[in-house]
């Protein structure tokens, strides 16, 4: 038994069959599959690369793993088929091998400042406690770690690095040791010109880029997941906090403006882009589509850079391989091509994971 699709397999943009075997891909006829589709344009599964499966709506942790399979299934059903979870209050490593779920690229716990951040999210560390925190939570997490670079510092006012910058830069390396790859929360311009010199892996949101940090990351290769859908409630952000933080206020609202105009000069420096929603917590799941509609009109991006920021490129990026022979059966059907009309991509005609359609 297996399943068999046919149509447009982007981005190689051709039509071809393949057979699903198991959780694989098989470009040989496998006898008496089911055929799910013989039309439309298949993608490879899509990527959210910046979700929060452990965060309940709302912003408190989720108490039991059905909560994150829940939430996770939101993102599954609109066409996201890999995760990668930038941090999680709570544990759940048994969901790497779930059926239900999208696979997963998992840090542990964010880290993060001293009763600065978010209540009750992050594993909150003090500079000199911060290397090995980092390394802890690399073992907790399956190749990621979630560094949380800056947040209000409610003395000053504003934004400020959530440690000194040596610290900081301490604690990358520590986990590139620790075998991790490092996400890093980074709104403000000098905790990311910082933390993109120390060798971070992906600049998360990244507002306060500047040309020279754009050119270094391009050097570096260094990637950006902007997260447009989060940056588009700074606004909202600013309003709550224009009474007793006005100077935060402001700085929020000037990085917000600013923010299409860099994505676009990150995305021509050659700085590659990946799609996150920042799902969990203040954001819906299911958004993955938006953000990809955000990409393209107001950062600029062509419709074909958007699919593979969404897609085959992200894929690549965490280690999940595409439809290849042997690959994963993770894909997207759409009944229109999205590279004509990048609103298809909100409904997708048929999702299949891990070998099995679930929409
Ligand atoms: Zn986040």
């Amino acid at each position: 038994m297996g399943l068999h699709v046919r149509g447009v397999v982007l981005p190689d943009d051709e039509i071809r069959d393949l057979w699903l075997v198991g959780d694989r891909v098989s470009l040989e006829p496998v006898p008496g599959a089911v055929t799910v589709t013989d039309r439309g344009f298949i993608l490879p599964g899509l990527v959210d690369a910046h979700c929060h499966i452990g965060i309940r709506p709302g912003g408190a942790p989720i108490e039991r793993i059905d909560e994150a399979r829940a939430l996770a299934a939101i993102d599954r059903d609109a066409g996201v088929l890999a995760i990668r979870d930038a941090g999680s209050p709570y544990p759940y490593p048994e969901l790497d091998d779930d059926p239900d779920v999208p696979r997963l690229a998992r840090a542990g716990r964010h880290v993060a400042p001293v009763r600065r951040y978010l209540r009750d999210i992050g594993v909150e560390v003090e500079a000199p406690d911060l290397a090995r925190t980092i390394k802890e939570q690399a073992a907790a997490g399956n190749g990621w770690v979630k560094l949380v670079g800056d947040w209000i510092d409610r003395d000053s006012g504003d934004l400020a690095p959530a440690w000194d910058l040596d610290a900081m830069a301490a604690a990358v390396a520590a986990a590139h040791e620790a075998g991790a790859r490092v996400a890093s929360h980074l709104f403000a311009e000098d905790s990311v010109a910082a933390m993109v010199r120390a060798g971070v892996d992906s600049v998360e949101h990244g507002t306060g880029l500047s040309t020279e940090d754009i050119d270094e990351m391009s050097r570096r290769g260094t990637a950006l997941v902007p997260t447009m859908v989060n940056v588009a409630t700074f606004g909202g952000i600013a309003a709550r906090a224009e009474d007793k933080f006005p100077g935060y206020a402001a700085h929020m609202r000037r990085l917000s403006d600013r923010f299409p105009a860099v994505v676009a000069a990150a995305h021509e420096a050659g700085v590659p882009i990946y799609v996150g929603s920042d799902a969990g917590g203040g954001i819906e799941h299911g958004q993955a589509a938006e953000e990809m509609l955000l990409l393209h009109e107001k950062a600029g991006m062509s419709t074909e850079d958007v699919l593979r920021a969404a897609s085959w490129g992200a894929r690549a990026w965490l280690g999940f391989p595409g439809l290849v022979d042997g690959g994963l059966a993770d894909l997207v059907v759409y009944d229109a091509d999205p590279r004509a009309d990048l609103f298809i991509v909100r409904t997708p005609s048929h999702v299949v994971l891990r070998g099995r359609v679930v929409r």
